[in-house]
């Protein structure tokens, strides 16, 4: 068994979509980004690669990359799947925290959890995703961006 963390952020500002785990979000402001800055999905992706020893995705998807920009993350979170299955090493769980300070995320924990464990062929039970305000606390709690934390424990076949 092999395990990893990832941590990643992003920038909130208007006239983004606001894309968490594949959700898209209806909501005020979205996370700037080369990518769709699905923030919480690129801290899953380090923490695979990094439990890996696979460096991290700004290596694996160069953000000067024009081939990335507006990607969605979940097709890249297949990209990195398909180096991890390479190297025989499959999924055992992945846990994972947004902190944002709004707007409410539960309603959409359950597609996110689906969407991400759907890619890595893991059940959603395998995919537990948080969300925590800070207290108003950072910039998160100022509303100025969004931060995810993501360990991941992969198995060798
Ligand atoms: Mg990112």
């Amino acid at each position: 068994m092999r395990i990893g963390h990832g941590y990643d952020v992003h920038r909130l500002v208007a006239d983004r979509p606001l894309i968490l785990g594949g959700v898209d979000i209806s909501w005020e402001r979205g996370l700037l980004g080369h990518s769709d800055a699905d923030v919480l999905t690129h801290a899953v992706m380090d923490a695979l690669l990094g439990a890996a020893g696979l460096w991290d995705i700004g290596h694996a998807f160069p953000d000067d990359d024009p081939a990335y920009a507006g990607a969605d993350s979940l097709v890249l979170l297949d990209r990195v799947m398909e180096m991890l299955r390479s190297r025989g090493y499959r999924v055992g769980n992945v846990d994972a925290t947004v902190l944002a300070q709004r707007p409410k995320l539960a309603p959409y924990i359950p597609q996110m959890r689906a969407n991400l464990a759907a890619r890595m062929g893991v059940d959603p039970d395998r995919v537990n995703v948080k969300a925590t305000t800070e207290e108003g606390l950072g910039f998160t709690g100022a509303g100025e961006g969004m931060a995810a934390h993501a360990v991941a424990l992969l198995e060798e076949r």
